[in-house]
């Protein structure tokens, strides 16, 4: 007999008529695989909010190098300026083991028990190629990094020192504006210079480490940064300046230290220092501003590309002053302009 399934006809399975198949199974999974971008109002909203979520995203942009992130960022920034600049910033500033991450911990948690929120900005500009992996390890700040009212940010610090500082400074911008109202900034080594301890050497200095058998070389130390101090001109703050010892690890003086930069703090609020201070940063970067967008401007101008290591050439050649080649390409740049 011949086998039914030799039959043409004969269909061994049977295909019943089911229902129509859905274009996809989650229509929300795309959004999901691809975040959109949030508007700049939605940046602003939800920073001022001080929801971290946003506010990360936000300082992801700031470190973008792509055109269109930072131009979102500098509106984001300009929105958020107004919420800025009334926090308690400190930096910290030494090389690896100098013990950062433990002060960091115990100063955080100390200044914490007075309430508000800390962020910790962690930059390694020494170092391109960590991209702040080593800074980024939270495990650094035990306490702090568990505790619900910080946000520690680890920073790659691609680019120039120029740029990492404003870089910096946008991100403190930002975290102020959700409700940051001390921030830390670390940096790894010779960071940004006005954001190291050292830079202020007159209007305080604290020496870490001194417990155990370190304590007679702290001590001693501090006598001698006392008299050095005599030999610095007085403080423009007007503030007497002291030297303190301490230990991140034993968690001894930490409290003196404090007590003492709030006293510095109303001292230099009070006589209106702190004030010229701020308003003297603005300044400086309103003209850096300036500067770094006109380089900026001028470098990416695709005949002054095009001409750059010509005139170079020539110049190393001695075909060409440098004040030449320079006036050359300045004119060349302006002419493109009009
Ligand atoms: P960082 O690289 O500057 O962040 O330094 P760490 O905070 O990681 O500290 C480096 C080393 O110094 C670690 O072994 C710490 O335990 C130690 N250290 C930090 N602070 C103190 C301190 O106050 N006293 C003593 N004795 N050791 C400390």
């Amino acid at each position: 007999m011949e086998h039914p399934e030799n039959n043409e006809a004969y269909k061994g399975l049977v295909v019943n008529a089911g229902i129509e198949q859905p274009s996809s199974v989650n229509p929300y999974l795309k959004r999901k695989v691809k975040k959109r971008q949030l508007s700049v109002s939605e940046f602003v909203e939800g920073i001022v909010k001080g929801d971290v979520t946003i506010l990360s995203q936000a300082v992801t942009l700031v470190e973008s190098v792509r055109p269109e992130h930072q131009a979102t960022a500098q509106e984001v920034i300009e929105k958020c300026l107004p919420y800025s600049g009334n926090s308690i910033r400190v930096g910290i500033s030494g090389v690896p083991g100098a013990g950062k991450s433990t002060s960091i911990d115990v100063f955080g948690l100390h200044v914490l028990e007075k309430g508000g929120k800390l962020a910790v900005l962690a930059i390694d500009p020494s170092s391109e190629r960590s991209k702040g992996s080593i800074l980024g390890d939270k495990t650094r700040m035990e306490q702090l990094s568990v505790h619900p009212k910080s946000f520690i940010r680890p920073s790659p610090s691609a680019g120039s020192l120029g740029g990492v500082a404003r870089k910096t400074r946008e991100t403190i911008i930002l975290c102020e504006a959700a409700g940051f109202d001390k921030i830390f900034v670390e940096t790894v080594g010779v960071g940004p210079v006005s954001y190291t301890h050292l830079t202020l050497p007159t209007n305080g200095i604290v020496i870490n480490k001194a417990d155990g058998s370190n304590i007679d070389k702290a001590k001693l130390a501090a006598a001698q940064f006392r008299n050095a101090l005599h030999l610095f001109p007085a403080p423009d703050s007007g503030w007497t300046p002291r030297v303190l010892t301490y230990s991140g690890f034993y968690n001894l003086g930490v409290k003196e230290i404090w007590d003492m930069v709030y006293e510095y703090i109303d001292f230099v609020k009070g006589n209106g220092y702190f004030e010229y201070r701020r308003n003297e940063q603005s300044k400086y970067w309103m003209y850096e501003s300036i500067n770094e967008q006109l380089r900026d401007s001028f470098y990416h101008n695709a005949k002054i590309e095009s001409m750059l290591q010509e005139k170079e050439q020539q110049v190393l050649r001695g075909n060409l002053t440098s004040f030449v080649a320079a006036k050359s390409l300045l004119d060349t740049y302006f002419e493109d302009l009009k």
